[in-house]
């Protein structure tokens, strides 16, 4: 079955999609009464983001649309130091998307929600012409506990800087189904909850965290020491990648410094607790290959010191990049 006007209709057939697809796999208590608005008891600080997902194609090696719709909008959530609480969800369905495709959507947004303990307490669908795609915006808040205070801004001379793994899954994964090629590369979309809540319980002071998605670790890095304004020097060498990943680069000339992922982060430290963090990460099950890749320092800009010694300036991505990676 395809999905076609009458299911935006806000008649019979839109109230079978509800009932046969969202409300089967998303269904909790605040979403049920189907009232105006989710009301919700919250109290103190709180992160709220909103994110919007247009990846094509709609399902790839490691995951789909909504697997990414949940775990953007989580992991930014978590990068604040917040705990995911309560998800939105808007859909925007193409006139011709398989109900089939859009139910594995579905219920793979309901698998990740239940994995990250956050309710969907709102939703919205509608339906316009065009050839069977789909879009998700997803919106979350997340609760702040007393004396948590992770920003951009905080980076200090000093501080040890973090990768959580490899580079340029998730792109690589994305441009090989793009360009039909057949590869063991899977995109790293991950919920990244593993490797916070351990840091959290072990009491580590995380200065600041980032994920490590559109525009790759250099441009990230580079708005980082901005807000900072600081320097940060990293080292090639320390970079974790996949064979395959790094042989795709070379073979199609990409940077994976501008590469996107989708559960990988960055982290900023005291460099006291690095090493103690490093293991900390290596515990968890997404921070296996994470590692220590440089050091912030005063100054301002992104170095990396380069495979054969050398010192190379990195700027932030310019152009286009890939479009519609997330
Ligand atoms: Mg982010």
């Amino acid at each position: 079955m395809k999905i076609t006007m009458a299911h935006g209709s806000g008649g019979k057939s839109s109230e079978e999609l509800m009932e046969q697809v969202f409300g089967r796999h998303f269904a909790n208590p605040i979403l049920d009464k189907m009232e105006d608005a989710a009301v919700l008891e919250v109290s103190g600080r709180i992160a709220f983001s909103t994110d919007t997902f247009v990846v094509n194609p709609l399902e790839f090696k490691g995951g789909n649309i909504g697997k990414l719709a949940i775990c953007g909008t989580v992991n930014d959530l978590l990068m604040m130091g917040a705990q995911p609480k309560y998800l939105t969800c808007g859909f925007v369905l193409e006139e011709g998307l398989e109900v089939e495709l859009l139910e594995r959507v579905v219920a793979t947004m309901a698998d990740y929600a239940r994995q990250a303990g956050v309710l969907i307490v709102a939703g919205d669908t509608k339906v316009v012409e065009g050839q069977g795609g789909l879009f998700i915006n997803t919106s979350g808040i997340g609760i702040i506990e007393e004396g948590i205070h992770i920003s951009a801004s905080n980076c200090r001379p000093g501080d040890a800087i973090l990768l959580s793994g490899t580079l340029g899954d998730h792109h690589g994964a994305i441009l090989s189904a793009r360009m039909g090629m057949e590869n063991g590369i899977h995109s790293d979309c991950a919920l990244l909850s593993d490797m916070t809540e351990a840091l959290r319980k072990e009491g580590i002071s995380v200065r600041t965290m980032r994920d490590v998605t559109r525009g790759g670790l250099g441009t990230i890095l580079n708005e980082i020491a901005g807000k900072s304004r600081c320097q940060f020097e990293i080292e090639e060498t320390a970079i974790p990648m996949k064979e395959e990943v790094a042989a795709f680069c070379d073979i199609l000339g990409l940077e994976p410094l501008y590469m996107a992922n989708e559960g990988k982060m960055v982290l900023f430290l005291p460099e006291e607790e690095a090493e103690k963090a490093l293991a900390i990460l290596r515990d968890t099950k997404n921070g296996k290959e994470a590692a220590i890749i440089g050091r912030v320092r005063e100054g301002s800009g992104v170095r990396m010191i380069t495979r054969l010694g050398g010192s190379r300036l990195i700027d932030v991505l310019y152009g286009e990049g890939l479009p519609r990676i997330c």
